[in-house]
């Protein structure tokens, strides 16, 4: 009899079987059989994700069409003894790019859905009124919401607690705040204080279909693996490894603790690009936050990392406000971009952002790019901004605007359309000041002109952000040379192109990216866990499948290679700082091409090539890139 690795027909350990499929315009929930082959080709998370938006999602469905789908999908890895294994992947049709978007987000959401016994969620539909999805043991219902319209998401999370009679951290509640009621098309979904999916506009789409939230309270289904003992032993030693990585840096200072280092690089974005230089940098690092920090460590399911806490800043302008510890992006977007030096401020802001639930990678470059228009005389205060007095480093003013933007009241309306749409209805010179990337939304928090592989991926990945990077460039265990040279356009696509596929397969998995460093160790928890024999190449060559779904996906829905790139300020050159005078402008369009050609993608338009796609067993996805 063939190893179980072999069995087509055997459905992979860690597999639940099972995906709900709510219908808001009926207002009715199925539960739908999840079969062995889709499994073990898609994986869950982000490939499974892919793989069913692809199927039912044609081409002429936009992002706020009741027939688009948001695909809530955990992973064979959610829910196990793996620590950190309740991450999910948000899957659709985003707004900021009208193509696909996957995102993920950690916590407990991902564990408690396997738990009670489904792999992912498939919302389709519009419903009549607004309402929340209840998933516990024995119950599955769509409730009213009205009660909690108008509420943040930690607000919402609170209320539910209350009401449905649940101790905190026994419920995971994730939902859309404020921003994805009004159709904020930077909307995220956030729950379980502070966890995020950010990206592409996750949540308008959520408020498109009237949910408001769904909350999964923890369950006691078993999650089925193949190996339990070695799952065990494996999964320690890949949290044993995760935890000392790199001098245990996220255990000490939280992922903002490389801040001054970005600094260094000219990285660190500041003032909207109009510098580099940000002379408070350790005054806004994860170092200095954990020394006025006053928390209690608040971590997410199965996880011993000390990364996150709850508490308030015991020094600063928002001295005493309750938060969560914000990450890298939090300090960057309401830091050095918007000019606060406070830190307690930026903290204040990036806390405000994840409880109307915008992602603040978009909010900080928007908020950064009003501040340098109205500097420059661009935008009016009274003409243009209803009267409010804004100012580099005045977190009060720009709280004001958040809040308009995320009810989209008076001037936060256009705004709530992001940075390259609100640029481009203002005007007057005002897109050449604009970070963004002509697919429609705008990068993670870093000044990617000292960061090349970001600068290049954010603009040719599939997802509205990053795709096969991700911080620190991973080449563990796998045949790829690491960049010699940041600022060598060859090198640094031929490193994209090559590594691209490793981070889809680990956002595949159900698990949190912080507490897997180390492929190997990983592949041993997957193949515990699932039955199967990864190799590295294997995990590769499965993430380069999921990035030619997606692409695929996005061709049937209008990409071209002219939106691939970044808007003339994001490619700019550096004036001074760490990465002064490399020219990112003049390297762009080697980066571009030569990336093209090692993922085997015709060079000009950027669509994959048969032979690339019959190499990956594709053939199915020929067409859509006829
Ligand atoms: S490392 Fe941090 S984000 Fe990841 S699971 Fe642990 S606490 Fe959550």
């Amino acid at each position: 009899m063939p190893h179980l690795a072999e069995q087509e027909s055997v459905m992979p350990g860690g597999i639940m079987g099972h995906m709900l499929r709510i219908d808001l315009t009926a207002e009715t929930i199925s539960v739908e059989p999840l079969d062995a082959e889709t499994a073990r080709m898609w994986l869950g998370g982000t490939g499974l994700g892919a793989r069913l938006l692809y199927d039912e999602v044609p081409a002429g469905v936009e992002w706020d069409d009741p027939e688009n789908r948001l695909i809530i999908a955990a992973g064979p890895l959610a829910g196990t003894k793996v620590h950190g294994a309740g991450t999910y992947s948000a899957v659709t049709k985003g707004p900021m790019t009208n193509l696909l978007g996957a995102t993920q987000a950690n916590g407990f959401f991902g564990a408690y859905l396997k738990q009670n016994g489904y792999d992912g969620i498939i919302v389709q539909g519009r419903a009549r009124r607004w309402l929340y999805l209840f998933i516990a043991e024995g119950v599955l219902e769509l409730r009213s919401a009205d009660h909690l319209l108008g509420k943040d998401t930690w607000e919402t999370e609170g209320a539910l607690l209350e009401e449905l009679g649940y101790k905190f951290r026994m419920l995971s509640v994730h939902g859309i705040g404020q921003a994805g009621e009004h159709l904020v098309r930077f909307a995220a979904i956030a729950g379980d204080q502070g966890h995020v999916a950010a990206h592409n506009g996750v949540g308008a789409v959520m408020g498109s279909k009237q949910l408001k939230c769904i909350a999964v309270a923890r369950g006691k289904q078993q999650v089925p693996v193949a190996h339990p003992e070695r799952l065990t032993e494996y999964a320690d030693a890949l949290f044993e490894h995760a935890y000392e990585f790199r001098d245990r840096w996220l255990a000490r200072g939280g992922t903002a603790v490389g801040l001054s280092d970005l600094h260094k690089l000219g990285s660190l974005p500041v003032r909207n690009y109009t510098t580099s230089i940000y002379p408070e940098h350790e005054a806004m690092n994860g170092l200095t936050f954990r020394e006025h920090f006053d928390g209690k460590h608040t971590p997410c399911w199965a996880c011993r990392m000390n990364h996150l806490h709850t508490g308030c800043m015991t020094e600063g302008r928002k001295k005493g406000y309750v938060g969560e510890e914000p990450e890298y992006e939090g300090f960057a977007a309401f830091g050095p971009q918007v000019g606060i030096t406070d830190q307690s401020a930026a903290f204040w802001l990036s806390n405000l952002a994840d409880r109307y639930a915008v992602d603040l990678n978009e909010a900080g470059w928007l908020l950064g790019w009003v501040l340098e228009c109205v500097e420059r005389g661009i935008l009016d205060r009274e003409r243009d901004l209803d009267g409010l007095d804004l100012k580099w480093d005045d977190e009060d003013s720009l709280a004001e605007l958040l809040r308009k933007i995320s009810l989209r009241e008076g001037c936060g309306d256009w705004l709530a359309e992001g940075v390259m749409r609100a640029a481009q209805h203002v005007g007057r010179g005002a897109e050449a000041l604009a970070v963004f990337t002509k697919k429609g939304a705008s990068p993670r928090g870093h000044d990617h002109r000292g960061r090349w592989t970001e600068l290049l991926d954010t603009c040719v990945g599939n997802t509205s952000t990053i795709e096969a990077t991700a911080g620190a460039d991973p080449v563990d265990n796998l045949p790829v040379e690491p960049v010699k040279n940041r600022f060598d356009p060859i090198d640094v696509s031929r490193f994209v192109g090559q590594i691209n596929g490793r981070r889809q397969f680990d956002d595949s998995l159900g698990v949190c990216r912080f507490d897997s460093q180390d492929l190997l160790l990983e592949l041993h928890t997957f193949n515990a866990a699932t039955g199967l024999s990864y190799s590295p190449l294997d995990a590769l060559r499965k993430g380069r499948q999921i990035v030619h779904l997606m692409r695929a996906f996005n061709a049937r829905h209008g990409l071209t290679a002219e939106v691939e790139e970044p808007s003339p300020r994001y490619v700019s050159n550096p004036q001074d700082g760490g990465a002064l005078d490399s020219h990112p402008e003049q390297a762009w369009p080697i980066m571009k091409r030569n990336y093209y050609r090692t993922m085997g993608w015709d060079e000009d338009t950027g669509m994959p090539l048969p032979e690339t796609l019959r190499e990956l067993d594709l053939e199915e996805l020929i067409p859509a890139f006829a």
